[in-house]
């Protein structure tokens, strides 16, 4: 599917809509969930246009997964937590919401997540 250029996350891009940012460099930008699952919840994406894994260059989720990996262990540390949940989502079909891709970095354990 044509990747939408006016998604949330294009928009932060392009300096459009505001965000917190805690990470960016030339090919990711990282920044706070607006509706956090657990304190210190951040979503890390690549600067290119993709939808989904699928659409990305392999370039793109190299330096991508770079990025997730440098958040992660600094959201780990400034949370003090035993362990960081890390997740992403391709598609309607599987509960993606914004049609940019992008992996969830939540400090704590999945349990506390799973709690209803
Ligand atoms: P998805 O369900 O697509 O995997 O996750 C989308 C995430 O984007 C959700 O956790 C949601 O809270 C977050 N989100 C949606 N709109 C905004 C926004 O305008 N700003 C920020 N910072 N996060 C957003």
């Amino acid at each position: 599917m044509a990747y939408d250029t006016n998604n949330i996350f294009a928009k932060m891009l392009r300096g459009e809509i505001p965000a917190i940012k805690v990470y960016e460099d030339d090919h990711t930008l990282a920044f706070m969930d607006i509706m956090p699952q657990a304190d210190g919840h951040t979503l890390v994406i690549p600067k290119e246009e993709a939808e989904t894994i699928f659409d990305l260059s392999d370039e793109g989720a190299a330096a991508w997964m770079s990025s997730v990996r440098k958040v992660g262990a600094a959201v780990k540390k400034a949370f003090n937590a035993p362990g960081v949940v890390v997740f992403q989502l391709n598609g309607k079909g599987a509960g993606q919401t914004v049609p940019h891709v992008h992996f969830h970095v939540i400090p704590g354990s999945i349990a506390d997540l799973r709690k209803p």
